[in-house]
């Protein structure tokens, strides 16, 4: 049977909860058990993917095609495991089951109440978690702060937990902020205790309380935090403010927060193998030299929209032991040919990401035909490869207005056009072409030679020539288009073979011009760069991927 961890926050959102449940399972599984993680988040959107990345941030897409939080990018990459559907659940999510429930007359008759039946569902998504991946432990973090409103039903179904298993088979992490006020550089644990209170309201004593913190707390801080909230002062772990997050495990190991959890769960201490983890932040710490990339969107106030594009250019820059310094620039300022070349001619290489709806598409097209002509190494992902198809057709092939039907339902030359499968979709929750779906890649074509040179994650299937990557959009390269591009001279180097369809587009002649159809930024990890990065931060670097 599997042990639970829940990872509450009190004080502030955007303690980096995420961060610290990450750490958590990295150092379990480096014990050698096998972790697996979940995500409470307690508003009522069934998932995320309908919510602007505004409000919300990137959309993570798991290989099973959920639409989830961006914190379980911050698992996969910290645990190497991949997520599934039942790793973020909302409370809209657990809402809708129990109407459904009700609706189909399973209460026979009773009155549904937030307990014991939505608490009972939130109970089943824990243990489904565990039966769903056999893990050993599953870690579950609890968005929001203890004290919200909307929290306080999760809360409840955690204390039914606990009180449902062995002592031994549940533990709380609490995350709290200690923070030093301005002038005085003292540390203050007042809201600390305070939010333990609350969450003692809640009927739950944490185990664990890790403190965000600015510098080290001194040792009568931790030892009057561990007093007033009822923990051994061995229990009050320092997360301190650090540049590279990839080392905070190897922060909590020294704290010896990973002997505390196994002997409150009576895990046995097995041999601990971190080598590799500890080599990637010694690499990171090591870094020398930067390369300069322009990643042109329309989401750029909010970098957290791209979190999971920043994260693998940062990894491809390991691989160089290069920094790889992002700039996010507004795509709608670059919306005539100079207005790109003015700000693009500073960077080392160029990125359109993914986004939906036509603002700033004109500028994304600017962006590719600047990097197409002046051979700027270029990426697109998802709707960079739409509009990179889009402003060949128009520059190259003659197809004045060509553009997708998505911007223009008009547009003479559709060359990217619906799916035949999402025509009759009125429903935009969970209607995406979601999820991993087959390519074969193409003889000849960089794509091919990156992901043949470069070490590549187990879920390749068939390596190299067939690849799986995960897929997040509604529209789609537009087959009648193909010859005539391919005519004028678009290399495609990546195909689905089941439904053929076009997943990856190059430019020859040029050091780097790959567009793809999918997002391989949701796979790449600090110590395992994904291919398509790696090709293109060398090539920014003028450097080859394979050496
Ligand atoms: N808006 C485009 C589509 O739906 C691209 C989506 C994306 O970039 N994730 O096809």
């Amino acid at each position: 049977m599997a042990k639970f961890i829940f990872v509450t926050g009190g004080v502030v959102s955007g303690l980096g909860k995420g961060i610290t449940a990450s750490s958590i399972a990295l150092l379990l599984k480096a014990h050698g058990y096998k972790v697996f993680m979940q995500k409470f988040d307690p508003y009522i959107n069934v998932d995320p993917g309908t919510m602007s990345p505004y409000q919300h941030g990137e959309v993570f897409v798991t290989a099973d095609g959920s639409e989830t939080d961006l914190d379980l990018g911050h698992y996969e990459r910290f645990t190497g495991e991949e997520m599934n559907y039942t790793s973020n659940i909302t409370l809209g999510k657990v809402l809708k089951a129990v109407i459904d429930k009700e609706r189909r007359g399973d209460y026979l008759g009773g009155t549904v109440q937030i307990v014991p039946h939505v608490t009972d569902e939130i109970k089943h998504k824990i243990y489904e978690a565990a039966s769903s991946t056999g893990a050993d432990i599953v870690i579950t973090e609890i968005g929001g702060t203890v004290g919200d409103i909307e929290s306080e039903a999760f809360l409840e179904a955690l204390r039914q937990v606990k009180l449902e298993r062995a002592a031994e088979d549940t533990l709380f992490v609490h995350t709290t902020l200690v923070p030093a006020l301005y002038g005085s550089d003292e540390l203050k644990t007042k809201p600390t205790q305070h939010s333990v209170i609350d969450l003692r309201g809640a009927g739950i004593q944490p185990d664990i309380i890790v403190c965000r913190t600015p510098v080290l707390p001194p040792h009568e801080v931790m030892a009057k935090i561990a007093m007033f909230c009822s923990v051994p002062a061995t229990n009050v772990i320092a997360s301190i403010d650090v540049k590279n997050v990839y080392e905070i495990p190897l922060l909590y190991h020294q704290q010896g927060a990973d002997d505390i959890v196994l002997a409150k769960l009576h895990l046995p201490t097995r041999s601990f193998d971190i080598g590799a983890w500890q080599r990637m932040v010694d690499t990171v710490n090591a870094l020398q030299g930067e390369v300069h990339i322009a990643l042109v969107g329309k989401y750029t106030h909010l970098p957290d929209a791209y979190i999971s594009v920043t994260e693998a250019l940062h990894h491809a820059g390991y691989h160089f032991g290069k920094r790889v310094c992002v700039d996010y620039i507004d795509a709608e300022e670059l919306e005539s040919a100079e207005g790109a070349a003015s700000v693009l001619s500073n960077y080392d290489g160029i990125i359109v990401p993914g986004g939906f709806g036509q603002r700033g598409t004109e500028g994304m097209i600017a962006a590719c035909r600047y990097a197409r002509e002046k051979h700027k190494p270029f990426l697109g992902l998802c709707l960079g490869m739409q509009i990179a198809v889009i402003e060949f057709a128009r520059n190259i092939c003659g197809l004045t207005n060509a553009s997708s039907t998505e911007f223009n339902s008009d547009t003479p030359h559709p060359v990217i056009c619906l799916m035949e499968e999402q025509k009759g979709i009125r429903n935009m929750g969970g209607t995406l072409r979601l999820g991993n779906c087959p390519c074969d890649l193409q003889p000849g074509t960089l794509a091919l030679k990156a992901y043949s040179s470069i070490h590549s994650q187990s879920s390749i299937a068939n390596y190299p020539l067939s690849i799986q990557e995960r897929h997040r959009h509604r529209y789609e390269f537009n087959n009648a288009y193909r010859t005539l591009l391919e005519q004028h001279g678009l290399r495609i180097a990546g195909i689905n073979p089941d439904l053929n369809l076009v997943e990856i587009i190059e430019l020859p002649d040029h050091p780097h011009y790959v567009a793809v159809q999918f997002h391989p930024e949701f796979r790449s990890r600090p110590t395992h760069p994904h291919p398509l990065f790696v090709s293109f931060v060398g090539a920014a670097i003028n450097q080859d991927f394979g050496s």
